[in-house]
């Protein structure tokens, strides 16, 4: 992993609930796209009121990163790179705009000059050989990530795509073209109950012919789990086919407090979820939630 050091250029508000950050510095010349339409960098923004101090982390031999001695802990957050340009220097960064967060307050008043740090990225839509048609399905925080892959997707693929925004004024322009059905739904965002768990169960319902598909559907964690089980367990999609990515936290302030606040035993057992060597990823994540969820969290 590389850290970069990353100077606003540019910042350009889309929507009431949405800006775009343009970002160059030499920092940025040996960034290197995974050229995955998803890919997702960690942001280190500054610990302070000073825009231009940003605490960098250093990257360790087991390709994570740790804070210089004596220098305060950046807030580091995970965004996706909505758009490279290599000849310019530069990346685009769309940020929800959702009043009470360190990254979303630091977009909401971002200036040409601000200095982050962000890390090398990592993509992980990973669709089949056979992909024939997908359905690409989020709220607000997967917007940038699906607009990317409508637009890098090939003309051979037909694609669904739907995307709860919290009301009209959210809603973009997106890639139009033979092949790609959008639809805009309104809610959750925190502004009120997701649907994501439905609008996947709608788009592929039950006895769907899953040959040549995959399914991708980011946003709200809650309203995932039962997203992936409902892939996973009632459509028996293989791992491959799809993939669900916790985007964001509800009441993520309290949600480390309330998991510490577990008897020690509860947290043990909830670790050794993770120890059963020959289960796919998916499936242990799917029993990890499901006790996640029995216990409130
Ligand atoms: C792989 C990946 C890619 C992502 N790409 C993007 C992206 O391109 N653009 C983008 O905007 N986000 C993206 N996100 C989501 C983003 O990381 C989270 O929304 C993050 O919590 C925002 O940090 P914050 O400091 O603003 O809020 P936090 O300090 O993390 O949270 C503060 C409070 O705000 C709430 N909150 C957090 N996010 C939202 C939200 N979106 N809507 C309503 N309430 C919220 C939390 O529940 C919490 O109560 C991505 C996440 C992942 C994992």
């Amino acid at each position: 992993m590389t850290i970069h050091r990353a100077v606003v250029a540019r910042v350009q508000p889309l929507t009431g609930t949405m800006t775009r950050i343009t970002f160059d510095g030499a920092g940025l010349a040996t960034f290197t796209s995974t050229g995955i339409g998803d890919e997702y960098v960690r942001l280190f923004l500054p610990h302070g009121p000073d825009r231009g101090d940003v605490s960098l982390p250093e990257t360790t031999d087991n390709g994570g990163w740790q804070t210089p001695e004596g220098r305060p802990v950046a807030p580091m957050r995970s965004y996706t790179i909505r758009a490279v340009r290599p000849e310019a220097g530069e990346i685009d960064i769309d940020f929800v705009l959702h009043d009470h967060g360190v990254a979303s307050g630091w977009a909401a008043a971002a200036r040409p000059g601000d200095v982050i740090g962000l890390s090398s990225p990592t993509g992980l839509y990973s669709p089949p050989a056979d992909l024939s048609w997908q359905v690409l399905i989020t709220d607000l925080t997967g917007l940038p990530a699906v607009t990317r892959l409508l637009e890098e997707t090939s003309d051979q693929v037909t694609t669904r795509a739907v995307i709860e925004v919290p009301g009209p004024s959210s809603v973009q322009s997106l890639p139009d073209r033979p092949g790609i059905r959008t639809t805009w739904v309104h809610g959750g965002n925190g502004h009120g109950p997701s649907r994501l768990a439905e609008l996947v169960s709608a788009a592929i319902p039950p006895g769907t012919d899953l040959t040549g598909g995959y399914v991708w559907v980011a946003g709200q964690t809650n309203s995932l789990r039962s997203v992936r089980r409902y892939l996973r367990k009632d459509l028996k999609l293989p791992v491959e086919r799809f993939k669900v990515v916790g985007y964001w936290v509800p009441d993520a302030e309290t949600w480390t407090e309330r998991y510490e606040a577990l008897p020690a035993a509860v947290r043990s057992e909830l670790d050794s979820l993770w120890d059963e060597p020959d289960d796919e990823a998916e499936d242990l994540t799917i029993r990890y939630e499901s006790r996640l969820s029995e216990f409130g969290l």
